[in-house]
């Protein structure tokens, strides 16, 4: 944070340096330009039509109020539905924070379900954890939760008639998630992280990620200059045995302090490059795992999160909303 004036409108004191413009910004034009950039990407690819009804993803974050706002800017609050899920991590994404965020919510229009992966599974994220590594399965706790998250929200996104879902990932993480797939050589990856590539299955929803360019620190800055109530507790899992992404995280956020700009150019380089092969791609019909009949792939008999909890020697519940509570 910075004292100037605005290079925007010249008239109010300057608060937030962005880097990758070089402009120094009042509170106001910080907040109207991530507007319009984030309105500008949804409008660009005509990520919502007048009918959607668009389940959205709300873990509580900076960037899910900043989803949220950009949402409601643009399709109607009672075709949107907030889903936010509880991790059941100590100390992290506790109640408080969840009530905070149903206010918001509800203050715009939106409903939010919340619920958990106890729910759905059976266990918390951190029951997960502890018994995959009493049985020695080594995959991180991320990839149990980021696995589990996606398939509820697609669950419960479909349980409800949604057309769509939505996430909140920023530009950061689409930049991580762009090199991971680069680096692993998926390209089928890389060309389904295009905002027009279909989705992989027809029982996996098409997603919308509205605020995918935009910094994570801006994201930061909103919530800072919003005054959003956030929580102030780091996931006990963050620091422990680094993922690659983590690491992919690191050298990017290195590599964009000495070339401010370099992620953005990066996703729009390909963006502008996959258009055309992620047009193309078709909506495939995947085979069914064999234990919860969810798509997995081809050479698979059963799905990833069925793998990895079968490691862990758990039995899912894989629960319908029955058991959620608005
Ligand atoms: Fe889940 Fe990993 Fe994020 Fe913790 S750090 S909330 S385990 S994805
Ligand atoms: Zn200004
Ligand atoms: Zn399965």
């Amino acid at each position: 944070m910075i004292a100037n004036t605005c290079s925007n409108c010249g008239r109010r004191r300057a608060i937030v340096y962005q880097d990758h413009t070089r402009r120094r910004l009042c509170g106001e034009c910080f907040l109207e330009d991530l507007r319009s950039r984030a309105l500008m990407e949804v409008r660009r690819w005509r990520m919502v039509s007048p009918g959607d009804v668009i389940a959205m993803g709300l873990s509580g974050g900076k960037d899910s109020f900043l989803l949220l706002d950009v949402m409601v800017e643009i399709h109607e609050p009672s075709k949107l539905v907030g889903v936010s899920i509880i991790e059941g991590i100590p100390g992290y994404n506790r109640g408080d924070h969840v009530a905070a965020l149903k206010k918001y919510a509800s203050s715009l229009g939106v409903d939010v379900i919340v619920t958990s992966i106890r729910d759905y599974v059976g266990l918390t994220l951190y029951e997960i954890v502890s018994k995959s590594r009493s049985r020695g399965a080594t995959h991180s706790p991320c990839t149990y939760c980021g696995i589990s998250r996606r398939r509820i929200l697609n669950a419960i996104a479909r349980e409800i008639g949604a057309s769509k879902t939505a996430t909140a990932h920023n530009l950061d993480d689409e930049a991580q998630t762009a090199i991971i797939n680069m680096l692993r050589g998926d390209i089928i990856g890389l060309l389904r992280q295009h905002p027009l590539a279909p989705p992989a299955s027809s029982l996996v929803l098409p997603r919308i990620k509205p605020i995918r360019k935009i910094y994570e620190r801006e994201a930061a800055a909103y919530a800072f200059i919003r005054k959003i109530p956030m929580q102030d507790t780091e996931c006990m899992f963050i620091s422990q045995s680094p993922t690659l992404r983590s690491r992919i995280r690191e050298k990017l956020l290195e590599l964009e302090s000495r070339m401010p700009g370099s992620l953005l150019n990066l996703m729009e380089a390909l963006d502008t490059l996959l258009e055309r092969k992620a047009v193309s791609l078709k909506v495939e019909e995947l085979p069914r795992c064999s234990k919860c009949g969810e798509p997995t792939s081809h050479n698979r008999r059963i799905c990833k999160l069925c793998e990895i909890l079968e490691d862990a020697g758990i039995k899912p519940l894989y629960a319908k909303t029955a058991t959620y509570h608005v």
